[in-house]
């Protein structure tokens, strides 16, 4: 993000906040790129500053047409559709640099690549979700559902703030946890944090 973009984001956030201009919650998010600002999660809004539509989107009540626009039709299969891209096939399965992983929906936090190890499962890999305290799964952007799907019993992943299908998880990872995060590339966007 370019410095000029995070100034113009922290001036936003001040109206924000003072009230003058806008009233958001803290669960807010401008998606547009140059007025991201992270502290407003899980809905969107676009303002005048930078010229685009005025907006509100609670994420768990995006269309699926809404999705369909938004998304590429594999980020849509994968995320919206509980789809699984092919093995070995994403970009983030053998990609080992330092920073964050998020989700490619809504931009939540997901996953460090500090917890990230090659499973060789062809999928990128994950023993912890960012922000878990050993078990303790509470303070994650990450949510488990049973999937008994395809005649497997399997624990789904998805992203708590927009439900969109991340993988499964598995009892075959690494310590400290022993589990595998086994994640679709696609439904991951990568923020480099060097
Ligand atoms: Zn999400």
């Amino acid at each position: 993000m370019a410095p000029a973009a995070v100034g113009a984001c922290l001036i936003l956030s001040r109206r924000v906040l003072s009230g003058s201009v806008y009233t958001l919650t803290k669960r807010q998010i401008c998606y547009s790129i140059p007025c991201y600002y992270r502290r407003y999660k899980a809905l969107r809004f676009m303002h005048t500053t930078c010229r685009m539509s005025c907006e509100k989107t609670d994420f768990a009540s995006v269309s699926k047409e809404e999705w369909v626009k938004r998304l590429t039709p594999e980020q849509y299969y994968v995320t919206r559709e509980s789809g699984t891209e092919p093995p070995f096939s994403g970009i983030y399965n053998s990609h080992f640099e330092k920073g964050i992983y998020k989700c490619t929906c809504c931009g939540s936090e997901l996953f460090s690549s500090e917890a990230k190890f090659e499973s060789h499962c062809g999928w990128p890999s994950f023993h912890t979700a960012l922000g878990a305290n050993n078990r303790d799964e509470s303070k994650t952007n990450v949510l488990r559902r049973p999937d008994d799907s395809h005649g497997m019993k399997r624990v789904e992943v998805l992203c708590k703030n927009c439900n969109a299908h991340l993988g499964h998880v598995f009892n075959d990872g690494p310590k400290p946890t022993g589990e595998r995060f086994c994640i679709n590339s696609v439904s991951l966007k990568f923020e480099s944090g060097e």
